[in-house]
C-alpha cells in the first residue's frame, strides 16, 4: 500500500518536524511493507529528503517542467533538478495544475522528462462533476490515461492516482461501487493499451480518518493520495493504521 502525502502549497520550515512520528512508525515492523512518500512544496524538498535519510520514507515533488535540461523558464523546476536534490517521485497531472493550464500533452511530456531522470511518477487522473453527471468518466479517464501516456513503454515507473475533482478539498468521496469499478477500468486500460503487468492506482480525494474505514475495504485500491489530511502526522498516522490494522 502507498500512502503519499500531498502538501500542496503549505507547510515551511518548522513543518519538517511534524514528520518524527511518521519516521518512528515506518519504523515498526507492522508497516514495513507500505510506502510512504511525502510531497512537499519545492522549498522543502531538500530538508525533507535530509530528515527522512535514515529511513525508508521518499520524498516527491508536486510538479516538475516538461523539459528535463536547464535553461531560460523563469520561475520553473525540471527533473533534472527534483532528482538532483534526492527525490524519487513527482506528481504530474494534478488537477490543481490542469486547471492552471497542464494539458494531456503537457502532461506527457512531463512524465518523458522524469522518466529520463529515472524518477517515478505518480500520474494523476479524474473527471469533474460535469463529466461525472455526463456519465464521461469513463471516457475522460481513457483519454487522459492514453494522452497522457501516450508513446511511453516504461509503465514500471508509473503509479496512477485516481482523483475525482469534485472530490478533491470537498469532503465527498465517491461511493465505494463506483469507485471499485473506476479503479477496475483504469487497471484494465493501463494493461491492454500500455502493457502493465501489475498496475497501481491509487485513490485521492478527501481520505481522512473517517472515510478511510469504508475506503480501505475495496480491495482494488493500491494506496492512497491524500493533501489535507497529510499535514498534521496525527491525521496521517491515523489513516495509515486504520488502513493497515
Ligand atoms: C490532493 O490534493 O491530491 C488531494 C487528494 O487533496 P485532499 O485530500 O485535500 O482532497
Amino acid at each position: 500500500m502507498y500512502f503519499i502525502a500531498n502538501w500542496k502549497m503549505y507547510g515551511n520550515l518548522s513543518s519538517i518536524n511534524t514528520v518524527k512520528n511518521v519516521i518512528k512508525l515506518s519504523k515498526n515492523s507492522l508497516f514495513k511493507k507500505i510506502k510512504i512518500i511525502y510531497c512537499p512544496p519545492y522549498t522543502l524538498l531538500r530538508p525533507l529528503v535530509k530528515k527522512l535519510r535514515n529511513s525508508k520514507i521518499q520524498v516527491g515533488a508536486q510538479d516538475c517542467h516538461t523539459n528535463n535540461e536547464f535553461g531560460a523558464f523563469t520561475g520553473s523546476v525540471n527533473s533534472k533538478m527534483i532528482k538532483s536534490v534526492g527525490c524519487k517521485y513527482v506528481i504530474i497531472g494534478h488537477s490543481e495544475n490542469r486547471l492552471r493550464g497542464d494539458t494531456n500533452n503537457k502532461i506527457n511530456l512531463k512524465i518523458k522528462s522524469s522518466l529520463k531522470e529515472n524518477l517515478n511518477i505518480i500520474f494523476c487522473i479524474g473527471e469533474k462533476l460535469k463529466e461525472k453527471k455526463n456519465k464521461k468518466t469513463n471516457l475522460v479517464l481513457n483519454s487522459q490515461i492514453i494522452n497522457g501516456l501516450k508513446k511511453i513503454k516504461n509503465s514500471k515507473n508509473i503509479i496512477v492516482a485516481y482523483e475525482p475533482v469534485w472530490s478533491i478539498g470537498t469532503g465527498v468521496i465517491p461511493n465505494s461501487k463506483d469507485l471499485d469499478q473506476n479503479i477496475k477500468n483504469i487497471k484494465k486500460t493501463l494493461k491492454k493499451k500500455f502493457k502493465f503487468k501489475n498496475p497501481k492506482v491509487l485513490y485521492g480525494g478527501s481520505v481522512n480518518s473517517k472515510n478511510i474505514i469504508e475506503l480501505r475495504k475495496i480491495r482494488s485500491i493500491d494506496g492512497f493520495l491524500i493533501g489535507g489530511s497529510s499535514q498534521k502526522s496525527k491525521n496521517f498516522i491515523d489513516i495509515i493504521k486504520k488502513t493497515i490494522n
